[in-house]
């Protein structure tokens, strides 16, 4: 019996399936460990997790391909996901956990914990996650869509950011829609969450009512921001996100 049950290959933004749309194999795994010998390989049984990422998007063998995560997302209810988005988010913080921030010594893996550890001074480093706010403001029968000036530049989609060092989720969401837009909010209501390990980010999804304000587009972020009727809004973003359930209530 193999010992792990979830086998992913990650690049950046995709993963390997075999052509068939079957999953990996720990057999799958060697085979491409033994292909690539730069990338990186990580395990952890607790979650029967055995994980290989590169960071290009390189040529597959017959009989595999790559399929972005966010379109294996939209095929999967959050069980399902679940190991996947873990596998992905310990894959990217590994990348970034090479060296104790107190006192720069090289970190080991520890022995007891999901997490690594400074052999000088025991400095514990857990998994980073990074909470977000993705926000859909209603008015009437509109939605508030923005298009952003540096990322996904041709999608109008939901506001969003990061929460702050000090503030609770619910002040990042009126603090972002008010900067972004110019827009006061009231009624804000948790919608849903959603681990979007591109790579450390956990989104709390809400939906909010437009109070008062005139659209004011943040310079330098938001390219234009528009009321669009929810049945006639423009392009949005791709089924897998929490961007699209938000848009369409689903
Ligand atoms: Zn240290």
């Amino acid at each position: 019996m193999s010992e792990f049950s979830n086998n992913y290959i990650f690049n950046k933004r995709a993963m390997v399936m075999c052509n068939d749309g079957g999953n990996l194999t720990e057999a799958d795994i060697h085979k491409f460990q033994n292909r690539w010998l730069d990338a990186e390989h990580y395990t952890e049984s607790a979650n029967g997790i055995n994980v290989l990422g590169i960071n290009d998007n390189r040529p597959l063998p017959e009989g595999y391909k790559w399929v972005t995560v966010r379109s294996r997302f939209a095929e999967m209810d959050d069980e399902e996901s679940y190991p996947v988005a873990r596998a992905k988010a310990l894959l990217e913080w590994r990348r970034d956990a090479k060296f104790c921030g107190r006192c720069g010594a090289q970190l080991v893996e520890s022995k007891e914990f999901t997490a690594m550890e400074c052999p000088h001074c025991h400095n514990l480093i857990f998994p980073r996650i990074n909470p977000c706010v993705i926000m859909l403001v209603s008015k009437g029968d509109e939605i508030l869509l923005a298009r952003h000036s540096q990322r996904n530049q041709d999608v109008y989609t939901c506001l969003a950011g990061f929460v702050e060092a000090g503030e609770s989720i619910e002040h990042a969401v009126s603090r972002e829609i008010m900067e972004e837009t110019g827009i006061k909010v009231k009624n804000i209501k948790y919608f849903g969450s959603q681990s979007w390990p591109f790579p450390a980010q956990l989104m709390f999804g809400f939906t909010a009512e437009y109070e008062s304000g005139d659209i004011t587009p943040q310079p330098g972020e938001i390219a234009d921001a528009q009321w669009f009727d929810r049945d006639h809004c423009p392009a949005t973003p791709a089924k897998g996100s929490i961007a699209y359930r938000l848009i369409h209530n689903a």
